[in-house]
C-alpha cells in the first residue's frame, strides 16, 4: 500500500492514524460486538460516542455553554438557506460580505428569504483579498452579518474578527475550522462542513447562540429549525452517524496533540513555506494579497499556463494529487488542511523549484 500526498480541496486528507483507528474497529467498536454503522443512535454505545464528540470540539474552540453544538446534514449549502430561515427573527434584511465563489452562494441563497445588503466586495481585484471593516456599509437593522472566513476557492482567508456590534455576526467556517483557535463569543452561528478539514462528507457542524434559536419563518421543515435539532441534541432524526464518530476520532487527535492553538502554529509553518517559495520565485505565483492569504487552500498559477499540465502529471508521479485548481479560477491550488503532514508540503516545494529550474 502507498498512500499518497492528497492536496484535494474536499472531501480531503484525513490524518492515517484515525483512518488505522477505524479500520481497527471496523467489526467490534469497543467490545460492542458492531460497526459503528450498524449501531442504533438512540443506543446507548453511540449516545456516549456522540457526547464525547461534543464535548471534545467544545473543550477544543472553548465554546460556552450558552451555545448549542448541532451534528447536522446537508453540508454548508444547505446552511446558505437555514442561516436567513432561523435568523431573520422578523427582520427583512441581513448583510453580506463577498468575497468569492463560496460567498456568492450564500448570497444568491439569502436573497430567496430577505434583502441582502452587500456591506462589502472585492469583486474589483478578482476576490484577491478581504475588504478592511473600514470600507464596509453595514446596516444597523440587519438581521445578521454574513462572512465566509476563509475562500476554498479563491484562498482568501479572514486573519482578524470583523466588529458588528449587537448584530449577530454569522460565518461559513467550512474551510477553516479547527485550524486555528477562534473566538466563539464573537459570533452568533458559525457553521461548517466536515470533509474540508475535520471528517467525511455528510455532517455539517453548526455553533449557534442559544438565544438566536426559535424565531423561524413560517412554513420552515420541521428539520430546518435548528431549535428541533438543538431541543433532540441532534437527534430528532438518524444523524449522520459513522461520520460523527470519525469526527470524533479528529477531535480526539487534535486534542492529544496540543489542540487548535498547536494545529495553528502547524499550520503557520506549512503554509510559510510554500508562500515563501511561491515570492521567491519568478516561475509560480500567489494572486492573494499577503495579508489575506489563506493557511489552508493556496491557489497558484505558473508563469506559462501551458505547462500546466506537464506539472500536474509530474506531480502525480511523485505521489502528489488533485493540485488542479477549481475549474472557476484555472491555475494549481494547493489545500494543505491539518491532515496535510508537514512533509507532503515540502515534497511540493522540492518539486516546484526543480521544476522551475526546468522551465524559467
Ligand atoms: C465546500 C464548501 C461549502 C459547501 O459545502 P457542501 O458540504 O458541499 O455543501 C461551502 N462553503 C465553503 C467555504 C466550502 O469550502
Amino acid at each position: 500500500m502507498k498512500r499518497v500526498f492528497n492536496f484535494s480541496a474536499g472531501p480531503a486528507v484525513l490524518p492515517e492514524e484515525v483512518l488505522k483507528r477505524a479500520a481497527e474497529e471496523m467489526l467490534d467498536w469497543h467490545a460492542s460486538g458492531m460497526c459503528v454503522m450498524e449501531m442504533s443512535h438512540r443506543g446507548k454505545e453511540f449516545i456516549s460516542m456522540c457526547e464525547q464528540a461534543e464535548a471534545d470540539l467544545r473543550e477544543l474552540l472553548d465554546i460556552p455553554s450558552s451555545y448549542k453544538v448541532l451534528f447536522l446534514q446537508g453540508g454548508a449549502t444547505l446552511q446558505f438557506g437555514m442561516v436567513p430561515m432561523n435568523l431573520l427573527r422578523g427582520k427583512k434584511s441581513a448583510d453580506y460580505v463577498h468575497t468569492g465563489e463560496w460567498a456568492k452562494k450564500a448570497i444568491k441563497e439569502a436573497k430567496i428569504f430577505c434583502n441582502v445588503n452587500l456591506a462589502a466586495s472585492s469583486e474589483d481585484g478578482g476576490f484577491s483579498y478581504v475588504p478592511e471593516q473600514s470600507k464596509w456599509k453595514l446596516n444597523p437593522d440587519a438581521a445578521y452579518v454574513h462572512i465566509t472566513s476563509n475562500e476554498t476557492i479563491g484562498g482568501v482567508e479572514y486573519h482578524w474578527v470583523p466588529e458588528t456590534g449587537k448584530v449577530p455576526l454569522v460565518a461559513d467556517m467550512s474551510s477553516n475550522l479547527l485550524s486555528r483557535p477562534v473566538d466563539v463569543r464573537r459570533y452568533g452561528l458559525i457553521y461548517a462542513g466536515a470533509q474540508k478539514n475535520f471528517g467525511p462528507a455528510g455532517l455539517t457542524v453548526v455553533i449557534v447562540r442559544e438565544d438566536l434559536l426559535g424565531q423561524t419563518l413560517p412554513a420552515t421543515p420541521t428539520m430546518l429549525d435548528y431549535k428541533v435539532h438543538a431541543d433532540a441534541g441532534s437527534m430528532s432524526n438518524t444523524p449522520p452517524t459513522y461520520a460523527i464518530y470519525i469526527a470524533g476520532l479528529v477531535f480526539q487527535g487534535l486534542k492529544s496533540m496540543g489542540g487548535v492553538a498547536q494545529m495553528e502554529k502547524l499550520n503557520i509553518a506549512k503554509a510559510d513555506l510554500l508562500y515563501q517559495f511561491l515570492d521567491g520565485s519568478r516561475f509560480f505565483r500567489s494572486p492573494v494579497r499577503r495579508q489575506d492569504r489563506s493557511r489552508m487552500n493556496i491557489p497558484f498559477t505558473l508563469a506559462d499556463a501551458a505547462k500546466d499540465e506537464e506539472f500536474l502529471k509530474g506531480a502525480k508521479q511523485r505521489g502528489m494529487v488533485q493540485l488542479k485548481g477549481h475549474r472557476s479560477v484555472g491555475g494549481m491550488r494547493a489545500s494543505i488542511y491539518n491532515a496535510m503532514p508537514i512533509e507532503g508540503v515540502r515534497a511540493l516545494v522540492d518539486y516546484m523549484r526543480e521544476f522551475e529550474a526546468k522551465h524559467a
